[in-house]
């Protein structure tokens, strides 16, 4: 018998082993560590054959067998395979994806024991009212005394004090054990509702009852403006489920899953719920997987990799958000997790539930084509009102640090009566560009086709294509003068505009660079839910998913780069921003506006926008993507090549072209990448488009077999993207 592996190398192949002797053979799905190179590699078995095209005395031995029995599930399995073909990715990159960072590298998947916390003897006769002095140690034994077994993992969820955790176990209050976790233990099927839920309106009702009375495979599509109680939708339907015994996986945006999304989910189900995201450490995302593969998960609650989170009793799919790009993998194994988690749904015959107030083109065309079924809610829940649109002309206008008197105005007028005022501008740092008046030159990153950014606080210049970073010059290396400009604004400056315009109304900055450190942004949207602060300043961070319901005026900035990009989906970017964050505006009793300021107030778009919403932008973008053969009509991949030499890069994928049938399936390229020069390194890219799928799929497999033996691929690094969504 031969023993074939994937194992985690980007080559299109399975790797054959021998058995090891007197062992029995390792069951596919069973993770093998095995000889590779100079090196070991955890791989994953896929097949046991009796021919092998490699001589028998080639061969290796594995060197152990690390499971007895499958990791996977038979849905995920099929996943993993119908994945790895579709986004022609070899399996041994995709099945890693599909497992804990720990059994990656080889770890045990055996559980393994887990901290909890517990009340003492003493404890237990404690009232929490008697420690009023310490209101975090009341918090914590009140939670014990409602979950007599606290899991260490749920305390940063639940929010509970550390110190008070510590102080308490000093006071032989409370004491903490380890445990083997219950896995695999039924949750309750009946509880108490909360009294808090409110009675669903007429759309909610119309589209719970769709859901509801759907069997097998169907997905929705809940389109509704921010606040129109999509959400209240999700819990209602979950609330069926769960009561059923089926568990439900959540997925949202990155963003999207902050404490106050927990613990809405928390309140309103008294269950067990895991939550995947990029701040779990591995021993934790370990116990989760473990946890919910054995079905004791009633709820997951993640971001897109959570997607693969082995659930038994899965009854539904749901994806907040569904437009959002961090849903798309950028490295590695591209895939997108709305179109995954679709696929999954599929295989599995459940339901999944899109949400969005601003749906991606993709989902409206299945629509449609009549794949999707579409719900929607059009009136915000609750005491919302529609906002405001202001179109500002900027033309011949004088910007104070980005903004024209007539936003500054405008901003006045809220914050006079209380509000707070949202300004966006998705360009961090102090200023975009570093100018020498005298001479004119720019300061331009070494190693990339880009200008530096100035940050004046850390007193550096930047380039955000690299990262790399140095002093801030005080001369200009071409003529020597010391007369150096910054060119545009950033939100740094920005907010220090803001500071001298409105000294006596707080401002805060959420971007990448004023986030970085952890806790920081938790910190800073408290002060703003506090109302400690009445000025946002913010890039797309601030865009998304945060309740602010005393922002009541929006400003964007700049958006007319969006409108002249080269890249086909910017204006699809644009719309979404803008009924995002105009959606931010009068969320709750209060009317809110919406600004935008342009050099270009007679662009088509923008009008389509302001007049007839999301739907009136998508119906008109559908059309011109229809006739310019793009997605969602036409099937796109795109190949990327860098190289050192710009020729390499460029001649690899010309001569890739040349391999291409002649057939429906047309190669547009190579024309250099959006940043022609990054990192060093010379990046070249084509598109390649075909009518229908199938088609795609056919084609490039055989081609991209010839890709694998070419010479001028092996002096470039090189890519095939499917789906791609930056150009
Ligand atoms: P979305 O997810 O679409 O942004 P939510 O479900 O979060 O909307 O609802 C927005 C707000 O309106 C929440 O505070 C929610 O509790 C409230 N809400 C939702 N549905 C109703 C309803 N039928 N009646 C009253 N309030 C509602
Ligand atoms: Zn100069
Ligand atoms: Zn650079």
């Amino acid at each position: 018998m031969f023993i074939q592996v994937a194992l985690p190398v980007p080559l299109p192949r399975l790797f054959s082993y021998l058995p090891i002797e007197n062992a029995p053979l390792p069951p596919i799905g069973a993770r093998v560590l095995v000889p590779f190179g100079q090196g070991k590699q955890v791989g994953v078995v896929v097949k046991l054959s009796e021919e092998c095209d490699v001589p028998a005395n080639k061969l290796k031995p594995l060197i152990s067998v690390l499971d007895e029995q499958s990791l996977l599930s038979k849905p995920l399995w099929k996943l993993a395979n119908t994945a790895a073909r579709y986004y022609f990715t070899p399996l041994g990159m995709v099945l890693p994806q599909l497992l804990p960072v720990k059994l990656r590298k080889g770890e045990s998947a055996a559980p393994t024991p887990q901290k909890y916390w517990q009340l003492t003897d003493q404890g237990k006769q404690t009232d929490p009212n008697s420690l009023k002095r310490a209101a975090q140690q009341a918090r914590v034994v009140a939670q014990l005394q409602r979950t007599p077994l606290l899991a260490d993992s749920d305390v940063n969820l639940l929010e509970l004090s550390r110190p008070a955790l510590k102080a308490l176990t000093e006071k032989e209050l409370i004491s903490a054990i380890d445990k083997q976790p219950q896995l695999g233990t039924d949750w309750p099927t009946q509880w108490q509702s909360d009294d808090h839920i409110p009675t669903l309106n007429k759309e909610q009702a119309v589209a719970v009852s769709a859901i509801n009375n759907s069997e097998g495979f169907n997905c929705f599509l809940l389109d509704g403006v921010t606040g129109s109680g999509k959400t209240e939708v999700y819990l209602t339907i979950m609330d069926k489920l769960l009561r059923q015994g089926q568990s439900i996986l959540v997925l949202v945006p990155e963003i999207g899953l902050t404490p106050q999304t927990i613990s809405r989910f928390r309140q309103r189900f008294p269950l067990p719920m895991e939550v995947l995201h990029s701040g779990v450490n591995d021993n934790q995302r370990l116990a989760s997987w473990q946890h919910a593969r054995a079905g004791g998960a009633a709820i997951v609650l993640g971001t897109r990799s959570a997607l693969f989170t082995d659930m038994p009793k899965l009854g539904m799919i749901i994806i907040d958000e569904e437009h959002d790009s961090s849903f798309k993998q950028q490295e590695g194994f591209r895939y997108h997790g709305r179109d995954l988690a679709v696929m999954r749904a599929q295989l599995q015959s459940i339901p999944i539930i899109l949400g969005s107030a601003t749906p991606a083109l993709e989902t409206l065309a299945n629509v449609k084509r009549g794949r999707y079924r579409h719900l929607k809610l059009n009136k915000r829940a609750g005491a919302g009102r529609p906002v405001k649109q202001l179109l500002q002309d900027i033309r011949t206008c004088y910007l104070d640090a980005g903004m024209s008197p007539a936003m500054i105005e405008r901003m006045k007028t809220h914050l006079k009566a209380g509000n707070q005022v949202m300004l966006f501008l998705n360009r961090r740092g102090f200023a975009p560009a570093l100018l020498c008046h005298e001479c004119g030159h720019l300061h331009e990153c070494n190693n990339c086709d880009a200008f530096y950014t100035v940050h004046q606080g850390a007193n550096m210049v930047q380039c955000h294509h690299c990262g790399s970073m140095r002093g801030i010059p005080r001369q200009c290396p071409d003529c020597g003068s010391t007369q150096l400009f910054t060119r545009g604004v950033g939100t740094e400056q920005l907010e220090q505009a803001l500071t001298r315009l409105f000294p006596d109304y707080p401002a805060v900055r959420i971007d990448r660079d004023s986030t970085s450190r952890k806790g920081s942004l938790d910190a800073k949207l408290e002060q703003i839910r506090k109302g400690e602060v009445k000025i946002l300043v913010g890039t797309q961070m601030l865009a998304k998913g945060h309740h602010f319901p005393d922002v009541t005026f929006v400003g964007l900035l700049d958006v007319d780069s969006a409108l002249f990009s080269a890249d086909f989906r910017a204006a699809e970017r644009l719309a979404q921003l803008y009924v995002q964050v105009s959606g931010r505006a009068g969320r709750a009793s209060k009317p809110g506006e919406v600004m935008l300021q342009t050099h270009q107030p007679e662009h088509p778009l923008l009008h389509q926008l302001m007049a007839s919403g999301y739907a009136g932008f998508a119906d008109d973008a559908l059309t011109e993507r229809s006739q310019a053969q793009l997605p969602p009509f036409w099937q796109l991949a795109l190949l990327r090549a860098e190289s050192t030499y710009a020729e390499q890069a460029k001649g690899f994928i010309l001569q890739a072209k040349s391999l291409l049938p002649d057939n429906e399936v047309q190669m547009i390229g190579p024309m250099p990448s959006p940043l022609e020069r990054k990192a060093g390194k010379y990046r070249f890219q084509a598109l390649i488009l075909a009518p229908t799928r199938p088609i795609l799929q056919t084609t490039l497999e055989p081609w991209l077999q010839q890709l694998q033996q070419l010479e001028s691929g092996r002096k470039c690094r090189w890519n095939l993207e499917r789906d791609p969504q930056d150009l």
